[in-house]
Formats: structure tokens, sequence, C-alpha cells
């Protein structure tokens, strides 16, 4: 694993995004501000700016360039939590040259606490927490139970989907969504959707790369 393979899985989540655009627009508009999956793929795209930069580092560098860059460039409540979870995961990287599984899994829950330490938010806020929290919680157990890389990236997408759904019916504790009350409640979280469809994405890509 190193800049490569992080740029693949930025392309994943890039097509995903692109492909749900209209249907994550559709969902903050219900419950946010409208703007969310705009600022997440303008950040993406930057991102394909910089493949060069990306491509030649190591994995911790890799993610830390694509930190800041999303920092700069998504804006709104999620560019800075971005930011959290790629540099949260870049600092325990660190300057790996090889990743196990074990070692993916406390990447990942660093970057998650990285997130919960800059949000405040927990699981049953109505965030990409409810997404984001679990996966890491699974990938941890998967990982101390020596699960194959396959077993892995088979069962996160399907975690990340079940957290995502569980959005619908929470009241917003947090973000925006959070001073409609009641009104929130039969609606999926915009940003939960987001970040469950990437981490299918990025699943997907690195499953097929091991064929
Ligand atoms: P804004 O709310 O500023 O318009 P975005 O549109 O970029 O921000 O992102 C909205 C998404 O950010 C929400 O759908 C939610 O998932 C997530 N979010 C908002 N506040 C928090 C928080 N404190 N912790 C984690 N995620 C949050
Ligand atoms: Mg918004």
């Amino acid at each position: 694993m190193n800049g490569k393979t992080v740029m693949a899985c930025i392309e994943a989540a890039h097509s995903t995004l692109k492909e749900h655009t209209d249907e994550i627009a559709a969902l903050d508009q219900q419950i946010g501000d409208g703007d969310h999956i705009f600022n997440l793929l303008r950040g993406v795209d930057a991102l394909f700016a910089m493949r060069a930069d990306i491509e030649a580092a190591l994995i911790g560098p890799a993610l830390d360039l694509a930190a800041s860059k999303l920092l700069s460039t998504v804006g709104g409540s999620s560019g800075p939590l971005f930011f959290s979870l790629l540099h949260g995961m870049a600092k325990a990287a660190g300057d790996a040259e090889t990743m196990s599984v074990e070692g993916a899994a406390q990447m990942f829950a660093a970057g998650v606490d990285a997130v919960t330490q800059r949000g405040k938010a927990g699981i049953g806020s109505k965030t990409m927490m409810d997404v984001l929290i679990p996966v890491a919680s699974r990938f941890v157990e998967l990982a101390d139970s020596k699960a194959a890389p396959e077993t892995v990236l088979d069962a996160l997408p399907l975690i990340a989907e079940e957290g995502m759904l569980a959005t619908r019916d929470m009241l917003a504790t947090k973000g925006r969504a959070s001073f409609l009350g009641e009104r929130a409640r039969g609606h999926i979280d915009p940003g939960a959707r987001s970040s469950q469809l990437m981490i299918g994405a990025v699943c997907a890509r690195l499953a097929q790369d091991r064929e």
C-alpha cells in the first residue's frame, strides 16, 4: 500500500460521488443547506490535480497531502472533519512502507478518533459518525481476530450501509440538521450517505486490486 493505492481509493470515491451527486444533493436539501456533495466533489477534484505528488509518496505522507488539500478546498463542516480523518490516518501510518490488516485497522480507527475529537459527535447524532464509528470498531475487531483482507473488504461496506440507514429515524443532535428537531426524522443524513458510499467504493476497489 502506497501513494498509488491512496490515489486509486480517491478515484473510487470520486466515481461513486459523481454517480450519486443528485441523490446526495437532494438529501442535503431536505435536512441541510444542499452544498455537502458539491463541497466534497470540489475537494476530490483538487486531489486529482496533485495526482503525481500523491502517487510518488508513501501512504502516510500521501494521506497528509490529501488531508491538507481537502482542508483548503472542501469547506463547510465536513472539510475540517475529512481533514481530521486523513490527517489522523497519516499520523498513524507514519513512514510505513507496507500495511497489514491490523495496521490498516489501527490507522482507520486513529483517523475516526481524530474526527470524533474535532466534531464531538458520537453514534446516534445523525452524522457521518454513524457510519465511521461502527466501521472503525468492526475493522479493529476483524483485524484482532486475524481476518483475511477479503473478509474485511466484504464486511465493512455492510456495516457502513447499516450505519447510514440507521440515520433515517434519528433526531439530529449535531450539525445543521439539529436545528430542525423532529423534521429531520425520516431523512438519511447526507454525510452518512457520502461516507458510506466512499467506504463501499474504496473497499470494492481494494478487493479488485487484490484479484
Ligand atoms: P455544513 O453543515 O456546514 O453545510 P457540509 O454540508 O459540508 O457542512 O456537511 C454536512 C455533513 O457533515 C452532515 O450531513 C453530517 O454528516 C456532517 N456533520 C456535521 N456536523 C458534524 C459533526 N459535528 N461531527 C461529524 N459530522 C458532522
Ligand atoms: Mg452543507
